[in-house]
């Protein structure tokens, strides 16, 4: 690990720069939050799950045209990547009902929703990350309405790949998160991490309901097998890369 002064440090994530200003390291941590960060823990193992399954997904959805801000991985849980300008709005897809979406709504967990639902969330610890209105992010001036329509465009295209990488895994995506970046181009690239922490994942392979959870609901429902459901996410990422590759 490099030794040079962190530029920032996240929940998951410490961010160095490299000699190149437009080059950053991004180095994945095993600590582990849920709940706006009330849950604390560690998952063995799982800055190396997180940064392998992010790198490899990267180059799936690099190869199908989508940019991000992958450039390599340079270590089991390091990878370089173009320095961007976050724009602060999570971005939230989901196929099937789970997690707040039945919270706030009473719809039913593991419903198949009628169309893929993308949802904007601020980017704010402090404010519990809300969730935005169209008009709330225009009123806030995060992005233009023409860059609303791009970050949801985007956002669809890469459900569809991710979709469809995820099945030949024989692994369900429920939901997830995104980020975006602009660079020094102002080019929209898609930033941060996709990995078990930030997506729903259900096994195809299993039946029981609490059985076939990948992700880091293990970890905030205390399902217990955090470790090895991680794992086999990694396994089967990685196998799949390697095959298509
Ligand atoms: N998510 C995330 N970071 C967040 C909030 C949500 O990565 O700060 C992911 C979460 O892992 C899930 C999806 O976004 O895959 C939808 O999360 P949801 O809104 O259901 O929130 P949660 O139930 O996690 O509170």
């Amino acid at each position: 690990m490099t030794t040079t002064e962190k530029l920032y440090e996240g929940k998951a994530k410490i961010i160095y720069p490299t000699d190149n200003p437009n080059i950053l390291l991004s180095y994945f941590k095993d600590d582990a939050t849920a709940f706006n960060a009330l849950k604390k823990g560690q998952i063995k193992g799982k800055g190396v799950v997180n940064c392998a399954v992010s790198s490899a997904l990267f180059q799936w959805l690099e190869s199908k045209g989508i940019l991000t801000h992958f450039i390599d991985q340079i270590s089991d849980n390091e990878m370089r990547v173009y320095g961007v300008k976050i724009i602060p709005l999570e971005v939230v897809i989901r196929n099937i009902a789970a997690g707040s979406l039945c919270k706030q709504t009473g719809i039913d967990q593991g419903k198949i929703l009628p169309f893929p639902l993308v949802e904007f969330y601020l980017k704010d610890d402090a404010l519990g990350d809300p969730l935005l209105t169209k008009d709330r992010i225009l009123m806030l001036e995060i992005v233009t309405e023409d860059q609303l329509q791009i970050l949801k465009e985007t956002a669809l295209k890469i459900n569809q790949y991710l979709i469809e990488f995820f099945n030949l895994c024989q692994i369900t995506l429920v939901d997830f998160k995104l980020e975006f970046g602009l660079d020094q181009e102002g080019k929209l690239r898609l930033a941060d991490e996709i990995s078990p922490d930030t997506c729903r994942l259900w096994d195809q392979t299993e039946t029981d309901p609490t059985g076939k959870i990948m992700d880091k609901d293990r970890f905030r429902q205390d399902l217990g097998d955090v470790e090895s459901a991680y794992q086999k996410v990694q396994e089967r990422v990685l196998k799949q890369l390697s095959v298509i590759s």
